[in-house]
């Protein structure tokens, strides 16, 4: 159980205090559109699977969503066509490299290892739904705007970044074809994905979706079964493998719960049975994960006593 909702608030202030004082970590540049983020934004909030909704700070601010797309995708594929198929094409294990690495994919002869990273996100989302890359783009659209409550949209001048600069992830979506891991164009699938990356979302979009997951499955806003129970569990387990990719035992050991980073700065958690908490905070660790989200996630899991292994 959280406790009482001014308890809460005044527990985010603290965490949003205590992450605000620090000003280390840089905001991504790769994708050249990026490294025009405001590094000093930062927006906290949490929803609670009653629906119940704190917030401080810039949580309104719109950022893409980049890598966290691929948890909710993941969980859209899992749910059309269950848990045992999806693991034929896209392993769970963490794979202790970076995000973007090519060596995910040769580590276990074409089969990538985490949907988490780049090579098993693109995987995924070439698992979607659909026979044209329109349709699966219309799934996604769909199925993320599900998650969040609102119809959302794509920030195409992020796309276009990205699209322009888009080499490795085209090397990646080659080698998986090479692998007969993708069956579909390559180069259309990475397209479909780097729009799923350049969707639009604030941090308060991001807790609602976190809270999905922790109500398992049902949007604790809207009440609209997103996906179920079941689907809801394996995510989450793959996220406490991966979701923070080489730095994802440390944020186990330090926060206990499965989490979610883009390197646009967003982070989501989730307090499986008790809420989501979504951040936005563009200065990033070495590994591409916001440096203010973990330690403003650190702070509430700790004072929320949300650890998943705590006994008490
Ligand atoms: N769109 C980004 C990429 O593929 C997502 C990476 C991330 O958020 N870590 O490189």
């Amino acid at each position: 159980m959280l406790p009482p909702s001014p308890i809460i608030d005044e527990l985010l202030a603290a965490a949003y205090g205590r992450a605000e004082s620090h000003h280390e970590g840089v905001v991504a540049d790769y994708i050249p559109i990026l490294a025009e983020a405001d590094p000093e934004a930062f927006g906290l909030c949490i929803v609670d699977v009653q629906g119940g909704l704190h917030e401080l700070g810039d949580t309104r601010t719109r950022f893409s969503i980049q890598s966290i797309s691929k948890a909710f995708v993941y969980a859209l594929v899992c749910q059309e066509f269950g848990h045992e198929k999806v693991l034929d094409v896209v392993g769970v294990n963490n794979t202790g490299l970076a995000f973007n690495s090519v060596v995910a994919i040769e580590l276990n002869d074409g089969h990538p290892m985490n949907p988490m990273v780049n090579a098993g996100a693109i995987a995924t989302t070439a698992l979607m739904p659909g026979d044209t890359p329109g349709q699966k783009w219309d799934a996604i659209l769909a199925g993320l705007s599900a998650f969040t409550g609102r119809t959302l949209d794509v920030d195409d001048v992020v796309y276009r970044s990205e699209a322009a600069t888009n080499t490795r992830n085209h090397a990646i979506a080659r080698l998986l074809e090479s692998y007969g891991r993708i069956t579909h164009d390559p180069l259309d699938v990475v397209d479909v994905y780097t729009r799923q990356c350049a969707i639009s979302v604030d941090a308060r979009d991001l807790a609602v979706m976190a809270a999905t997951l922790a109500d398992g499955g049902v949007n604790p806003v809207t009440g609209t079964r997103v996906v179920s129970a079941e689907v809801a569990r394996d995510t989450l387990a793959v996220l406490a493998a991966n979701g923070l990719y080489e730095r994802s035992g440390e944020w186990l050991f330090e926060i206990g719960l499965p989490g979610k980073s883009g390197v646009a700065g967003g982070l989501v958690t989730i307090a499986p049975g008790k809420a989501g908490i979504g951040s936005y905070s563009p200065r990033l660790d070495s590994a591409g994960n916001s440096v203010r989200g973990q330690i403003a996630t650190a702070y509430l899991s700790r004072s929320l006593g949300l650890n998943v292994f705590a006994s008490a």
